[in-house]
C-alpha cells in the first residue's frame, strides 16, 4: 500500500473514506452521514455532529450504492430503517451530480 512518503510541503488535508466507492478524499468533498443516539440517522452536512459517521462523495450514484447495498448501514454498525432510507434518498436526489461538481461556490 502506500508508503505515507506525501509531499513534505503539502499541507495535511483530512482524508476520509466513501463507503460506496471506496475512495479516499478530502473531507469536505464529502458528506457526513451520522448515527444518532437516539435512533435514525442524520445527514450531517457540518461534519460535526456527534455519534458514529459514515462518509459518501457528493455523488447520487454513491449514495444509491450505499444505501441499496447496504455498506452505509453496514459503516454505522446499524440497520437502516424505511424511514432513513426515504430520508437518505430525498437527500441524495438533491445532491448535485457529477457534472456540476466543481460548483462549490461561497
Ligand atoms: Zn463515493
Amino acid at each position: 500500500m502506500a508508503r505515507n512518503k506525501q509531499n513534505p510541503k503539502q499541507k495535511h488535508v483530512p482524508q476520509r473514506t466513501c463507503v460506496a466507492c471506496r475512495q479516499a478524499k478530502a473531507k469536505r468533498d464529502l458528506i457526513r452521514v451520522v448515527l444518532l443516539a437516539e435512533g435514525g440517522v442524520a445527514v450531517d452536512e457540518s461534519g460535526k455532529r456527534n455519534g458514529r459517521g459514515a462518509y459518501l462523495c457528493r455523488d447520487l450514484a454513491c449514495w444509491d450504492q450505499a444505501i441499496k447495498r447496504g455498506s452505509l448501514g453496514r459503516a454505522l454498525h446499524t440497520s437502516l430503517q424505511p424511514e432513513d432510507v426515504k430520508m437518505l434518498e430525498d437527500f441524495a436526489q438533491s445532491l448535485p451530480g457529477l457534472s456540476a461538481e466543481d460548483k462549490t461556490s461561497t
